[in-house]
């Protein structure tokens, strides 16, 4: 088990890279072969996600385990679709650069929710669920996560624009597309949740009783935005992302966020495809953020998309929406060195993907 503090360090400086591009979005040709299909639908029926065992059964340590069960609305019976549609509309259509994407309607109607899948306010996270291509070889699961810190108000864009370009495709990969995972930040415009926990520091990663408090204190100031959480996996938006995994099963993980502007990559060594909006920079993980609990507990790989601010957003979205592209090839190239490299390599392993060293400072992490 990992216990150095290696995000202390962080790799700065651009990657070049000769590697090209080549989206592989489109139904390739290749025999068909033998495929599982993607769980759940275009359509999302929930699977039945009995969420308390998922967190309980992620979790490795038996502390974490008693802490109180935190639903958090006792009438996860549940609306009708037409209301989790309803505030998807709304959602969706309050995100920067909506009018962008036609046919919001159209895609809240097949938005989906998990049993227990509210935020401490209550609030439905809901999800989408695109099948891959059943004839495709190699198929992988994607998963997006945007506006986890609900203050990143254009990460939630890429992926509305995304969720579009799914309707319009037939994608080789499947995908599952979580919106808005921390829905009372992202209507009060924090980065906290509403118990001001940051979600993307309360997942149950292995170090998360060592360490995630200590560091807490002394690498982020015990700043308010960033505090992990009383206990691992203590938040409901952190237990409906873990129920996703568990679900879902995800190879790979898409986790959007602003303003650091770099693409961050936890996971095995690839040649990275070159995306001329940002460079590819190892930013490291942190004890209960995803890249941790995914990439160094689990081995599935995490990439995570920094924009920059909205206005160098707004000058890029072609090259945004191509980003898909070149992830979901980021995630076959993955599949493709985890499979050769087996067994994977030691746990924390990140792989540097540029010269030269910088301290961390607060306003480097995700
Ligand atoms: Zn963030």
């Amino acid at each position: 088990m990992r216990r150095s503090f290696r995000t202390e360090i962080i790799f700065l400086a651009a990657f070049a890279v000769a590697a090209t591009a080549h989206a592989h979005f489109a139904v390739p040709k290749q025999a068909p072969e033998t495929h599982e299909a993607p769980e759940g639908g275009a359509d999302g029926p929930a699977r039945r996600s009995p969420l308390q065992g998922e967190v309980a059964a992620s979790q490795t340590n038996s502390e974490t385990n008693s802490a109180p069960p935190t639903q958090a609305s006792p009438s996860n019976a549940g609306e009708t679709a037409g209301e989790i549609a309803a505030k998807c509309e709304k959602d969706l259509k309050a995100m920067p650069f909506s009018e962008r994407t036609k046919g919001i309607p159209e895609i809240c109607a097949k938005a989906a929710r998990l049993d227990g899948c509210r935020s401490v306010n209550g609030e439905p996270i809901y999800h989408f669920d695109r099948a891959g291509d059943p004839a495709a070889k190699r198929s992988q699961k994607i998963l997006v996560l945007s506006l986890i810190h609900g203050d990143e108000l254009h990460s939630g864009s890429v992926a509305l624009s995304w969720l579009q370009r799914l309707q319009e495709i037939q994608p080789r990969n499947a995908w599952r597309v979580i919106p808005v995972v921390n829905p009372d930040g992202w209507r009060a415009r924090t980065r906290t949740n509403a118990n001001g926990v940051d979600v993307n520091r309360n997942f149950p990663s292995q170090d998360w009783d060592d360490l995630a408090l200590k560091y807490w204190k002394s690498k982020a100031g015990s700043a308010e935005r960033r505090f992990p959480g009383k206990s691992a996996g203590s938040e409901p938006e952190t237990q409906c992302a873990i129920a996703h995994i568990e679900g879902f099963k995800p190879d790979f993980v898409i986790s959007i966020h602003t303003p650091l502007g770099v693409l961050d990559f936890d996971g095995p060594k690839v040649a990275m495809p070159k995306f001329n909006p940002l460079p590819w920079v190892s930013l490291g993980n942190f004890p209960g953020s995803l890249g941790r609990y995914m990439w160094v507990d689990r081995k599935v790989p995490v990439l995570t998309v920094e924009l920059k601010n909205q206005k160098l957003y707004a000058k890029q979205f072609e090259e945004f929406d191509k980003l898909q592209d070149i992830s979901g090839t980021v995630a076959l190239q993955s599949e493709k060195a985890l499979k050769k490299d087996a067994p994977p390599p030691p746990a924390g392993q990140s792989q540097p993907t540029s010269a030269g060293s910088a301290s961390v400072s607060d306003d480097m992490m995700n």
